[in-house]
């Protein structure tokens, strides 16, 4: 399993996680930004990752790995490799999280949802939902960054690779813009 210190450095390296000064979409001012597919696109990077999560439900005789489009989508399939498992997804229609490509859930099959990020975990209760109504029984959920700081309740095994506080200020109360070093730069902005 990989410490919180080997985590945040396999974040780091890959460029899933940015130290700087930067203007999120809310407005607010941050030091750290997140972008969870950076480190997706490294294959060896995502192994690491994944096997956290694998080795934390090894035990718990997982039959399915669902995550939801488009985040959880190569969660699933690394950690249902790594389990020896079928890997899903779920994606929306007309914003209704839902099965489609002929996937479908068994009743009684023991699931474990997986997604990159929480920060509210709205994504993972309806991916959770669409199981249960499938008569499929959730075991757990594995992501890989909680955001919520541990604060977000899935009523379930619930395991992270790393948890994460990004700290973020009202952009007249930043701290940086007070040192009036840094530039703000717009993660995900086409300039960047
Ligand atoms: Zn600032």
């Amino acid at each position: 399993m990989l410490n919180k210190q080997e985590a945040i450095e396999l974040f780091k390296r890959s460029g899933a996680l940015l130290e700087g000064h930067f203007l999120l979409t809310s407005g607010r001012h941050s030091n750290q930004y997140m972008q969870c597919a950076q480190v997706l696109q490294y294959p060896d990077e995502t192994e690491k990752l994944a096997r956290h999560l694998a080795e934390a439900f090894q035990e718990d005789q997982v039959e399915l790995v669902v995550g939801p489009a488009m985040g959880g989508i190569i969660v699933a399939y690394e950690v249902a490799r790594q389990l020896k498992t079928p890997a899903i997804f779920t994606e929306r229609q007309d914003k209704e999280m839902c099965l489609r490509r002929g996937f479908s859930i068994q009743p009684g099959q023991r699931v474990l949802v997986v997604e990159d990020v929480v920060t509210t975990g709205g994504s993972v209760k309806e991916v959770i939902q669409v199981v249960q109504e499938a008569g499929g029984e959730v075991i757990g959920v594995g992501v890989l960054v909680d955001r919520s700081g541990g604060q977000v309740d899935f009523g379930t095994k619930t395991r992270s690779v790393l948890d994460m506080d990004i700290q973020s200020w009202e952009a007249d109360k930043c701290p940086l813009c007070s040192e009036g070093k840094l530039p703000v730069i717009k993660p995900g902005s086409r300039s960047v």
